[in-house]
């Protein structure tokens, strides 16, 4: 017997449709297989920056982790601060354990952006946080960035934007040593000009040292930088950078 899908209360404009049935195996899940792509950002083919100067695009990818709570205390506190999570379902910590389908649930509650950074296994695997990849927006960053020819046809096919960045922090390098990675983005962010340059900066929030001490530092970098919301020119959601279709 198939197992049953409990189906997500997303509400909103972003809701989708039900879900389909079930695909076969090896299939891929038909909730993500020919959308519409609507608009004029490009599916299938990997977007590393955009037009727009003075936004940054604060990317987390790998969690939710027990530490990504902590995390979201920083950038509510921080001026409502939205950024954009490439969502794994099961890595290090996983979605369909106790209680975590709450913290993707306080994402969209606070405006951030949920996008996929899973796999196809993860993606058929019927589960609710499977359900709420599918119906998240259509956006994904792949795992390791580890995506060329045959994948990116498909990522096109299953009308995703496939993200990467222009601001790895190697968070994850530097465990040990968080000012290595604090380095990095006060030199990138210390060099840019908000009325000229954008960012999209990546970190992981399943770190403790980038969600206690690199996170902070790097809100506080672009805030100095005139990347704040006074200006117009702030921290939000990849879609919103981009300039994706509201349908997404
Ligand atoms: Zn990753």
């Amino acid at each position: 017997m198939p197992k049953e899908v409990t189906k997500l209360p997303l509400g909103g404009p972003k809701d989708k449709p039900p879900h389909l049935p079930p695909p076969p195996p090896g299939k891929i899940n038909p909730l993500v297989m020919n959308r519409p792509n609507p608009g004029g950002v490009p599916y299938g083919q990997l977007i590393k920056s955009f037009e727009d100067p003075g936004m940054v695009a604060l990317t987390f990818d790998d969690g939710p982790f027990k530490y990504t709570n902590r995390l979201l205390d920083t950038l509510k506190n921080s001026g409502s601060i939205r950024g954009t999570f490439f969502v794994n379902g099961k890595n290090t910590g996983d979605l369909n354990g106790q209680g975590m389908m709450d913290v993707p649930k306080r994402m969209m509650a606070e405006g951030h952006q949920i996008s996929s950074h899973t796999s196809r296994k993860w993606l058929n695997s019927r589960t609710p946080s499977m359900e709420l990849l599918a119906r998240s927006q259509p956006t994904c960053a792949p795992p390791n960035f580890d995506c060329n020819g045959k994948c990116m046809k498909l990522m096109g096919k299953m009308g995703y934007h496939v993200v990467g960045e222009n601001l790895d922090t190697h968070d994850w390098k530097n465990m040990t040593n968080m000012q290595a990675s604090k380095d990095i983005v006060g030199k990138a962010v210390d060099g840019a000009d908000s009325k000229k340059n954008n960012f999209i900066a990546l970190a992981q929030d399943i770190h403790e040292a980038t969600v206690d001490q690199s996170a902070k530092h790097m809100l506080d970098k672009f805030k100095a930088k005139g990347y704040d919301s006074s200006s117009n020119h702030t921290a939000v959601t990849v879609g919103e950078c981009l300039g994706d279709a509201p349908e997404n």
